[in-house]
């Protein structure tokens, strides 16, 4: 039974390279076991970039913490380094290096900021699966890296996420809190992974799609749905079955999941070039990258001049437009000062959450989807230049 979890592990550690790795049932429960095993308690603080998700604040909340916000790159979305010397205070304990989009952190400068400072660098990968910085694999620089397979991520198990790092005694602090603490996942809940799971095959295929999307919205309905979020996730406060273990059904998605995973990685390379050369044809700006950026995108990010009409439009003309992240702390339901967020702490991550869009990269997206969509952006136009957002 556990097997499967082993081994979907061992081979999430041979294609990562770390040694150590723990699967979960969620991401956000590896970004927890990674803080409690770094020591990450109450009182400190813990550094991450103003244009993230609620779900990965909540474990920094759970371990008693407390987030500080930073602004972030415009050409990147990732945290700005030029600006965490200011937030440093002597409690400060961690910086989360969340690869946004895919696109790789800065890791020399945060490195170095780590070193000098004494911080541990926390990444995280839940959208940069084989995303490299200077040749090395994102999430191999810091002291540990974490991943999520949910719905929407590089690659899927329904829900899903995994904590890994090279750091011997790391590793044997969470492997005591796995065994101490971890709860396997309600028997229920995995039983309905595995059946959403199958369905979500079924959309796939054109002549199984309007039954499939029929069947969803039933369940949905009958709340039978097993949530990528409750309700009770929207409070800074840790829920029963919060902590749970990757399902065996999981573990063996993930394991047909990460043999294809080289193919999975060489489309959405490629489709980030189709979806670059289609955006400057049209005479968009796309901001420049350093050669020693290898970034495997998530899905592709585009800043337009009127986000709601586009999200309003897009539906009607078969684009499948994404709206990550609608404010700092997605998504738009979080209570943002129950989070230490306040409004225009990030004034650069606050336009992009006004601005950024993003365009569909999985493997069911082809070049004929990115021609479809940029035309549909075309209708939109872009966001005006954003010279005045150079940083300090
Ligand atoms: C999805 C996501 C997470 C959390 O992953 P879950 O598996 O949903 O818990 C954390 N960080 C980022 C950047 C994400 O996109």
């Amino acid at each position: 039974m556990a097997d499967a979890v082993r081994q979907f592990e061992e081979a999430f550690a041979s294609w990562s390279g770390l040694a150590h790795t723990f699967a979960f049932w969620k991401g956000r429960a590896a970004l927890y076991a990674v803080l409690r095993g770094l020591g990450v308690g109450s009182g400190d603080e813990v550094l991450l970039p103003g244009y993230t998700c609620v779900m990965n604040v909540n474990p920094i909340k759970y371990v008693g913490a407390r987030p500080v916000y930073a602004d972030i790159d415009p050409a990147t979305f990732n945290i700005d380094p030029r600006l965490l010397e200011a937030k440093l205070t002597p409690r400060t304990r961690a910086i989360i290096a969340q690869h946004t989009y895919g696109y790789p952190c800065d890791m020399d400068a945060l490195l170095a900021l780590a070193g000098r400072r004494g911080l541990a660098v926390i990444e995280d990968c839940c959208l940069a699966l084989g995303s490299t910085y200077k040749g090395r694999l994102c999430g191999t620089f810091g002291a540990a890296g974490y991943w999520s397979f949910q719905w929407n991520k590089p690659f899927t198990t329904g829900l899903g996420g995994m904590a890994a790092t090279a750091e011997e005694s790391l590793a044997g602090k969470i492997r005591a809190l796995v065994a101490g603490e971890l709860r396997p996942p309600s028997t229920k809940a995995a039983m309905m992974l595995t059946l959403e799971r199958a369905i979500y095959r079924l959309l796939i295929f054109p002549r199984t799609t309007a039954a499939a999307t029929a069947l969803f919205r039933w369940m949905t309905r009958k709340r039978i749905v097993v949530g990528s979020s409750d309700s009770g996730e929207f409070e800074p406060t840790m829920g029963e079955g919060f902590f749970a273990g990757m399902s065996p059904g999981q573990a063996r998605a993930g394991l047909r999941q990460i043999r294809k995973v080289a193919a999975n990685l060489a489309h959405r390379r490629a489709m980030r070039k189709v979806y670059e050369d289609l955006l400057r044809e049209a005479k968009w700006e796309v901001p420049p990258l350093p050669d020693f950026m290898d970034p495997v995108l998530v899905r592709y990010p585009v800043r337009v001049a009127d986000k709601a009409r586009a999200v309003a439009e897009a539906p009607r003309h078969g684009v499948e437009l994404g709206t990550w992240f609608e404010i700092p702390l997605h998504p738009k339901e979080t209570p943002m000062e129950r989070y230490d967020y306040e409004a225009g702490m990030c004034p650069v991550a606050e336009r992009a959450c006004r601005e950024v869009v993003n365009l569909p990269m999985h493997p069911r997206a082809d070049e004929a989807t990115a021609r479809r969509s940029v035309e549909f952006l075309k209708t939109i136009g872009p966001a005006p230049p954003r010279a005045s957002e150079k940083g300090p």
